[in-house]
């Protein structure tokens, strides 16, 4: 009887801390910005990086094509290569939170948490002067924990209403139109410049920053203008 009664306990714990507010973020979007506030702007994001290849060709693209983005950075990731959060802020994009690490963070217990989203906050903060105040939690997973020091931060939670399977080795043109099909006003776009996180595919932002101009010129066509996230949501 006790043994049922502690493993009731354990699900319950773990439907309330781990379950609820992954429903809440992801499902019924509550706690959690999914588009931006003006129906004429969209934003690209880009998670897991910065990665030593990748994200410099893709802030050449970028450049290129005059656009400014949103970087959601692995701060891990982001000490081997400073001098690559440093040209992102330079060249005007911006730098968020998208964790200390790339953990699954619903099964965090509360201290590990604070770590990957108050703690990556403070690591940018002291490495590289950049205040951030929006994170992306690895695949948008979060738990109450979560919610409850993030309201201490100041910090918002970004997710996204275009996701294009650019983690998959996928033809440029087939991602663009992917994103020109689902395209609307106020969408956030999240992309992928590294391939290190679990689940990617080796090579994968390869393809990412190939579809760049035409994806970028065909969202312009559409008369949408690019912003950074943190100014609209
Ligand atoms: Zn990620």
């Amino acid at each position: 009887m006790l043994g049922w009664l502690l493993a009731l306990l354990v699900f319950l714990v773990l439907v309330v801390y781990c379950g609820l507010p992954v429903l809440w973020t992801r499902i019924f979007h509550l706690k959690a910005y999914r588009r931006l506030r003006d129906p004429k702007r969209v934003a690209l994001t880009f998670d897991d990086g910065p990665h030593p290849v990748y994200t410099p060709k893709l802030l050449d693209a970028l450049a290129e094509q005059q656009v400014k983005a949103t970087f959601f950075i692995v701060v891990q990731r982001a000490l081997k290569c400073p001098d690559i959060v440093k040209r992102m802020k330079d060249e005007g994009h911006e730098v968020q939170i998208h964790g200390d690490r790339h953990y699954f963070v619903p099964f965090l217990p509360p201290r590990a948490t604070a770590h990957q989203c108050i703690g990556a906050q403070m690591a940018i903060e002291r490495k590289f002067g950049i205040r951030s105040d929006v994170y992306r939690p690895p695949w948008g997973a979060c738990n109450l924990a979560t919610l409850m020091l993030m309201r201490r931060a100041g910090l918002r939670m970004c997710l996204w209403t275009i996701m294009v399977g650019d983690w998959r080795r996928t033809d440029p043109s087939t991602l663009v139109r992917r994103v020109v099909d689902r395209l609307h006003g106020g969408a956030i776009i999240v992309l992928h410049d590294s391939d290190v996180s679990f689940g990617a595919e080796e090579g994968a932002p390869e393809h990412v920053i190939e579809a760049m101009p035409d994806m970028i010129r065909s969202i312009r066509s559409r008369g949408y203008e690019f912003s950074l996230v943190s100014e609209w949501l």
